[in-house]
Protein backbone atom coordinates (compact mmCIF):
# COMPACT_ATOMS: atom_id res chain seq x y z
CA UNK A 1 0.00 0.00 0.00
CA UNK A 2 0.98 3.45 -0.68
CA UNK A 3 0.87 4.52 2.61
CA UNK A 4 2.62 1.42 4.40
CA UNK A 5 5.91 2.39 6.28
CA UNK A 6 8.94 0.92 7.84
CA UNK A 7 9.71 3.03 10.80
CA UNK A 8 12.84 1.97 13.41
CA UNK A 9 15.03 2.93 15.99
CA UNK A 10 17.81 1.37 17.76
CA UNK A 11 18.97 3.66 20.50
CA UNK A 12 17.91 3.13 23.88
CA UNK A 13 17.30 6.69 25.26
CA UNK A 14 18.18 7.51 28.73
CA UNK A 15 17.26 10.91 29.34
CA UNK A 16 16.82 13.14 32.78
CA UNK A 17 18.75 15.90 34.86
CA UNK A 18 21.90 14.75 36.63
CA UNK A 19 21.45 11.46 34.50
CA UNK A 20 25.62 11.41 34.09
CA UNK A 21 25.43 10.72 37.41
CA UNK A 22 24.44 7.38 36.03
CA UNK A 23 26.83 6.63 33.65
CA UNK A 24 28.59 3.90 34.95
CA UNK A 25 25.28 1.99 35.32
CA UNK A 26 24.22 3.08 32.00
CA UNK A 27 28.02 1.69 30.55
CA UNK A 28 27.10 -1.91 32.04
CA UNK A 29 23.99 -1.89 30.75
CA UNK A 30 25.35 -1.34 27.17
CA UNK A 31 27.61 -4.24 28.21
CA UNK A 32 30.67 -1.70 28.64
CA UNK A 33 33.58 -3.15 30.82
CA UNK A 34 36.33 -0.53 29.01
CA UNK A 35 35.12 2.60 27.72
CA UNK A 36 37.01 5.27 26.14
CA UNK A 37 35.80 8.49 26.28
CA UNK A 38 35.55 11.14 23.40
CA UNK A 39 34.74 14.87 24.86
CA UNK A 40 35.15 18.75 23.39
CA UNK A 41 38.62 20.25 24.79
CA UNK A 42 36.82 21.97 27.11
CA UNK A 43 35.33 19.10 29.31
CA UNK A 44 38.49 17.69 29.60
CA UNK A 45 38.75 18.41 33.42
CA UNK A 46 35.25 16.65 33.73
CA UNK A 47 36.07 13.65 31.65
CA UNK A 48 38.91 13.33 34.43
CA UNK A 49 36.98 13.53 37.06
CA UNK A 50 34.26 11.10 35.42
CA UNK A 51 37.52 8.41 34.94
CA UNK A 52 38.49 8.33 39.04
CA UNK A 53 35.03 7.86 39.34
CA UNK A 54 33.89 5.11 37.23
CA UNK A 55 36.40 2.03 36.49
CA UNK A 56 34.69 1.01 33.00
CA UNK A 57 36.17 4.45 31.46
CA UNK A 58 39.91 3.35 30.29
CA UNK A 59 41.08 6.32 28.49
CA UNK A 60 40.17 9.95 26.70
CA UNK A 61 40.60 11.73 23.95
CA UNK A 62 40.03 15.74 23.40
CA UNK A 63 41.74 16.50 20.88
CA UNK A 64 38.81 17.72 18.32
CA UNK A 65 38.64 20.51 16.12
CA UNK A 66 36.00 22.60 14.96
CA UNK A 67 35.30 20.91 12.03
CA UNK A 68 36.55 17.48 12.80
CA UNK A 69 39.27 16.28 11.04
CA UNK A 70 39.79 12.46 9.98
CA UNK A 71 43.50 12.67 11.66
CA UNK A 72 41.26 13.15 15.02
CA UNK A 73 39.60 10.36 13.81
CA UNK A 74 42.86 8.33 13.13
CA UNK A 75 44.28 9.05 16.37
CA UNK A 76 41.18 8.36 18.84
CA UNK A 77 41.28 4.69 16.71
CA UNK A 78 44.61 3.94 17.43
CA UNK A 79 44.37 4.78 21.38
CA UNK A 80 41.03 2.69 21.30
CA UNK A 81 42.80 -0.10 19.60
CA UNK A 82 46.18 0.19 22.32
CA UNK A 83 43.88 0.69 25.02
CA UNK A 84 41.77 -2.65 24.30
CA UNK A 85 38.79 -0.85 24.58
CA UNK A 86 35.28 -2.46 23.95
CA UNK A 87 32.95 1.08 23.61
CA UNK A 88 33.09 4.18 22.92
CA UNK A 89 31.24 7.44 24.91
CA UNK A 90 31.18 10.73 23.08
CA UNK A 91 30.32 13.47 25.61
CA UNK A 92 30.09 17.23 23.79
CA UNK A 93 28.86 18.35 20.67
CA UNK A 94 27.99 18.03 17.19
CA UNK A 95 31.76 17.98 16.09
CA UNK A 96 32.49 15.80 19.34
CA UNK A 97 29.94 13.16 18.36
CA UNK A 98 31.16 12.83 14.95
CA UNK A 99 34.55 11.97 15.79
CA UNK A 100 33.40 9.33 18.65
CA UNK A 101 31.09 7.71 15.66
CA UNK A 102 33.79 7.70 13.42
CA UNK A 103 36.19 6.14 16.02
CA UNK A 104 33.91 3.58 16.98
CA UNK A 105 32.94 2.49 13.23
CA UNK A 106 36.16 1.92 12.18
CA UNK A 107 38.29 1.07 15.66
CA UNK A 108 37.99 -3.45 15.62
CA UNK A 109 40.29 -3.06 11.81
CA UNK A 110 43.28 -1.49 11.53
CA UNK A 111 42.49 -0.38 8.17
CA UNK A 112 43.16 3.27 7.94
CA UNK A 113 40.56 6.05 8.94
CA UNK A 114 40.95 7.39 5.05
CA UNK A 115 40.18 4.89 3.73
CA UNK A 116 36.38 4.48 4.99
CA UNK A 117 36.36 8.54 4.57
CA UNK A 118 37.50 8.65 0.82
CA UNK A 119 34.69 5.28 0.40
CA UNK A 120 37.28 2.52 -0.68
CA UNK A 121 36.59 0.11 2.01
CA UNK A 122 33.05 -0.37 3.57
CA UNK A 123 32.48 0.25 6.83
CA UNK A 124 33.36 -3.14 8.85
CA UNK A 125 30.45 -5.11 10.16
CA UNK A 126 32.26 -5.89 13.68
CA UNK A 127 32.57 -2.55 15.80
CA UNK A 128 32.35 -1.17 19.01
CA UNK A 129 29.21 0.22 20.80
CA UNK A 130 28.45 3.97 20.71
CA UNK A 131 27.54 5.66 23.75
CA UNK A 132 26.24 9.37 22.58
CA UNK A 133 26.12 11.93 25.40
CA UNK A 134 25.21 15.66 24.01
CA UNK A 135 26.08 19.03 25.69
CA UNK A 136 24.68 20.79 23.57
CA UNK A 137 20.77 20.80 22.71
CA UNK A 138 20.43 20.75 18.71
CA UNK A 139 21.97 18.14 16.82
CA UNK A 140 20.34 15.50 17.74
CA UNK A 141 23.39 13.33 16.56
CA UNK A 142 22.63 10.82 19.50
CA UNK A 143 19.94 8.97 17.41
CA UNK A 144 20.91 9.87 13.98
CA UNK A 145 23.73 7.45 11.67
CA UNK A 146 25.09 11.04 10.27
CA UNK A 147 28.82 11.90 11.02
CA UNK A 148 30.51 15.07 9.31
CA UNK A 149 34.08 14.63 9.17
CA UNK A 150 37.25 16.46 6.83
CA UNK A 151 40.29 15.92 5.30
CA UNK A 152 41.60 19.27 5.01
CA UNK A 153 38.98 21.56 3.65
CA UNK A 154 37.41 18.42 2.08
CA UNK A 155 34.40 18.20 4.52
CA UNK A 156 31.91 15.15 4.09
CA UNK A 157 28.81 13.89 5.48
CA UNK A 158 28.72 10.08 6.00
CA UNK A 159 25.25 8.58 6.55
CA UNK A 160 25.70 5.11 7.19
CA UNK A 161 24.43 2.44 9.86
CA UNK A 162 28.29 1.79 11.28
CA UNK A 163 27.43 5.17 13.17
CA UNK A 164 24.32 4.56 14.70
CA UNK A 165 24.77 5.42 18.90
CA UNK A 166 23.91 1.93 20.79
CA UNK A 167 22.67 4.46 23.56
CA UNK A 168 22.03 8.05 24.18
CA UNK A 169 22.54 9.75 27.67
CA UNK A 170 20.51 12.80 27.60
CA UNK A 171 21.04 14.63 30.58
CA UNK A 172 19.88 18.68 30.54
CA UNK A 173 21.89 19.93 33.15
CA UNK A 174 25.18 19.07 30.36
CA UNK A 175 23.20 21.74 28.65
CA UNK A 176 23.54 25.19 31.29
CA UNK A 177 26.65 26.66 30.92
CA UNK A 178 26.29 26.54 27.36
CA UNK A 179 26.62 29.89 26.04
CA UNK A 180 24.24 32.12 24.19
CA UNK A 181 25.62 32.22 21.16
CA UNK A 182 25.63 28.44 20.60
CA UNK A 183 22.51 28.11 22.75
CA UNK A 184 20.67 30.03 19.50
CA UNK A 185 22.45 28.16 16.78
CA UNK A 186 22.09 24.89 17.90
CA UNK A 187 18.43 25.41 18.63
CA UNK A 188 17.36 26.68 15.24
CA UNK A 189 19.50 23.35 14.01
CA UNK A 190 16.73 21.18 15.98
CA UNK A 191 14.26 23.38 14.74
CA UNK A 192 15.29 22.59 11.23
CA UNK A 193 15.83 19.10 11.77
CA UNK A 194 11.79 19.09 12.22
CA UNK A 195 10.66 20.62 10.06
CA UNK A 196 12.77 19.32 6.97
CA UNK A 197 11.92 15.82 8.50
CA UNK A 198 7.98 16.72 8.16
CA UNK A 199 8.29 18.41 4.87
CA UNK A 200 10.85 15.17 3.86
CA UNK A 201 9.88 13.74 0.35
CA UNK A 202 10.22 10.83 2.78
CA UNK A 203 8.25 11.83 5.42
CA UNK A 204 6.43 9.10 7.88
CA UNK A 205 3.75 9.69 10.21
CA UNK A 206 6.09 8.53 13.53
CA UNK A 207 8.59 10.90 12.60
CA UNK A 208 6.02 13.36 11.64
CA UNK A 209 4.50 13.30 15.33
CA UNK A 210 7.77 13.96 16.88
CA UNK A 211 8.68 16.81 14.53
CA UNK A 212 5.26 18.44 15.50
CA UNK A 213 6.32 18.00 19.48
CA UNK A 214 10.01 19.13 18.54
CA UNK A 215 8.66 22.37 16.72
CA UNK A 216 6.16 23.70 19.44
CA UNK A 217 8.94 23.24 22.49
CA UNK A 218 11.37 25.10 20.58
CA UNK A 219 9.07 28.18 19.55
CA UNK A 220 8.01 27.79 23.35
CA UNK A 221 11.65 27.31 25.21
CA UNK A 222 14.39 28.58 22.88
CA UNK A 223 14.27 31.98 23.16
CA UNK A 224 13.75 31.67 27.09
CA UNK A 225 16.93 29.23 27.00
CA UNK A 226 18.77 31.84 25.50
CA UNK A 227 17.91 34.56 27.76
CA UNK A 228 18.53 32.76 30.99
CA UNK A 229 20.51 29.35 30.90
CA UNK A 230 19.91 28.19 33.98
CA UNK A 231 15.82 27.99 33.35
CA UNK A 232 15.55 24.19 34.07
CA UNK A 233 12.19 23.92 32.44
CA UNK A 234 13.43 25.40 29.11
CA UNK A 235 16.31 23.74 28.85
CA UNK A 236 14.68 20.48 29.39
CA UNK A 237 12.56 21.40 27.05
CA UNK A 238 15.03 22.67 24.25
CA UNK A 239 16.98 18.87 25.18
CA UNK A 240 13.58 17.12 24.18
CA UNK A 241 13.40 18.98 21.55
CA UNK A 242 17.13 18.63 19.58
CA UNK A 243 16.45 14.36 20.75
CA UNK A 244 12.79 14.66 18.60
CA UNK A 245 14.16 16.46 16.28
CA UNK A 246 17.01 14.25 15.60
CA UNK A 247 14.24 11.32 15.47
CA UNK A 248 12.41 13.13 13.11
CA UNK A 249 14.95 13.54 10.54
CA UNK A 250 16.79 10.07 11.59
CA UNK A 251 14.49 7.98 8.83
CA UNK A 252 13.12 11.14 6.05
CA UNK A 253 16.48 12.67 6.12
CA UNK A 254 16.34 16.48 5.90
CA UNK A 255 16.04 18.35 2.77
CA UNK A 256 16.59 22.20 1.70
CA UNK A 257 18.17 24.20 4.40
CA UNK A 258 20.64 21.47 5.10
CA UNK A 259 21.22 21.65 1.36
CA UNK A 260 22.29 25.32 1.31
CA UNK A 261 24.00 25.06 4.85
CA UNK A 262 27.26 23.18 3.48
CA UNK A 263 28.36 25.82 1.11
CA UNK A 264 27.39 28.34 3.50
CA UNK A 265 29.33 27.13 6.45
CA UNK A 266 32.23 25.29 4.00
CA UNK A 267 32.94 28.83 1.56
CA UNK A 268 31.55 31.43 4.29
CA UNK A 269 32.14 30.10 7.91
CA UNK A 270 28.67 30.42 9.24
CA UNK A 271 28.58 27.40 12.04
CA UNK A 272 25.81 24.59 11.45
CA UNK A 273 22.79 25.77 13.10
CA UNK A 274 23.17 29.75 11.82
CA UNK A 275 23.96 28.39 8.16
CA UNK A 276 20.91 26.35 8.29
CA UNK A 277 18.63 28.92 9.96
CA UNK A 278 20.15 31.18 7.52
CA UNK A 279 17.44 29.87 4.91
CA UNK A 280 15.12 28.27 7.05
CA UNK A 281 12.05 30.84 6.66
CA UNK A 282 12.63 31.25 3.14
CA UNK A 283 12.16 27.36 2.74
CA UNK A 284 8.93 27.49 5.07
CA UNK A 285 7.16 30.03 2.60
CA UNK A 286 8.36 28.06 -0.18
CA UNK A 287 7.48 24.34 1.30
CA UNK A 288 4.07 26.16 2.66
CA UNK A 289 1.01 23.71 1.93
CA UNK A 290 -1.74 22.28 4.07
CA UNK A 291 0.51 19.77 5.93
CA UNK A 292 2.84 22.65 7.13
CA UNK A 293 -0.11 25.09 8.12
CA UNK A 294 -1.76 22.53 10.32
CA UNK A 295 1.80 21.53 12.08
CA UNK A 296 1.84 25.42 12.79
CA UNK A 297 -1.62 25.99 14.04
CA UNK A 298 -0.65 22.94 16.12
CA UNK A 299 2.16 24.75 17.56
CA UNK A 300 -0.20 27.68 18.50
CA UNK A 301 0.48 29.91 15.21
CA UNK A 302 -1.57 31.58 13.08
CA UNK A 303 -0.21 29.32 9.96
CA UNK A 304 2.91 28.98 8.13
CA UNK A 305 3.23 32.69 7.84
CA UNK A 306 3.93 33.36 11.08
CA UNK A 307 5.98 30.29 11.57
CA UNK A 308 8.71 32.26 9.13
CA UNK A 309 8.35 35.04 10.94
CA UNK A 310 8.82 33.47 14.35
CA UNK A 311 12.24 32.15 13.11
CA UNK A 312 13.28 35.64 11.57
CA UNK A 313 12.76 36.67 15.24
CA UNK A 314 14.95 34.17 16.66
CA UNK A 315 17.42 34.70 14.82
CA UNK A 316 17.60 38.35 15.03
CA UNK A 317 17.56 38.25 18.60
CA UNK A 318 20.17 35.88 18.43
CA UNK A 319 21.91 38.04 16.40
CA UNK A 320 23.11 35.51 13.27
CA UNK A 321 23.35 36.43 10.36
CA UNK A 322 20.23 36.49 8.19
CA UNK A 323 20.96 38.38 4.29
CA UNK A 324 23.83 37.80 1.71
CA UNK A 325 25.44 41.09 2.28
CA UNK A 326 26.21 39.55 5.62
CA UNK A 327 28.28 36.78 3.68
CA UNK A 328 32.68 37.94 2.75
CA UNK A 329 33.51 37.63 -0.65
CA UNK A 330 30.07 36.34 -2.05
CA UNK A 331 30.04 34.28 -4.95
CA UNK A 332 26.45 34.09 -6.01
CA UNK A 333 26.57 32.31 -8.82
CA UNK A 334 28.68 29.47 -7.21
CA UNK A 335 26.53 29.45 -4.18
CA UNK A 336 23.27 28.63 -5.86
CA UNK A 337 24.64 26.21 -7.97
CA UNK A 338 26.40 24.39 -4.98
CA UNK A 339 23.35 24.62 -3.72
CA UNK A 340 21.20 23.10 -6.25
CA UNK A 341 23.84 20.52 -6.27
CA UNK A 342 23.57 19.09 -2.67
CA UNK A 343 22.01 15.47 -2.91
CA UNK A 344 19.76 16.46 0.15
CA UNK A 345 17.79 18.96 -2.01
CA UNK A 346 16.30 16.67 -3.57
CA UNK A 347 14.52 15.71 -0.62
CA UNK A 348 12.80 18.89 -0.69
CA UNK A 349 9.34 18.45 -1.43
CA UNK A 350 9.28 21.88 -4.18
CA UNK A 351 11.49 20.75 -6.58
CA UNK A 352 14.38 23.53 -6.24
CA UNK A 353 16.38 24.89 -9.81
CA UNK A 354 19.31 26.86 -9.65
CA UNK A 355 16.95 29.86 -11.15
CA UNK A 356 14.39 29.10 -7.88
CA UNK A 357 17.16 29.06 -5.57
CA UNK A 358 18.83 32.24 -6.74
CA UNK A 359 15.26 34.08 -6.60
CA UNK A 360 15.02 32.41 -3.29
CA UNK A 361 18.53 33.85 -1.69
CA UNK A 362 17.64 37.86 -3.20
CA UNK A 363 14.81 37.77 -0.49
CA UNK A 364 17.78 37.43 1.44
CA UNK A 365 19.30 40.20 0.18
ZN1 LIG B 1 21.64 19.93 11.37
Amino acid sequence: MANDFLYSQPVKIWFGEGKIRELGEILKDTGASRCFLVCDRFLRPAAEKLMGEIPEICGIFSDIEENPQISGVREAALLIRSLGADSVAGMGGGSTMDTAKFAAAIACESEDALAYFRGVRKFPAKRLPMIAIPTTAGTGSEVTQVSVTSCGKEKKTINDPAFMPRAALVDPELTYSVPKRTTMNTGLDALAHALEGYWSRNHQPIPDLMAAEAVRLVLGNLERAWRDGNDREARRNMSMAALLGGLSFAVPKTAGCHACSYPLSEDYHLPHGEACAFTLSAFVRINADDRLEKLARDAGLSGTEELAERIDELKRIGGLRTRLSDLEDLDFDRLCRDCEAHPLMKNNPVEMTAGSLRKMFETLA
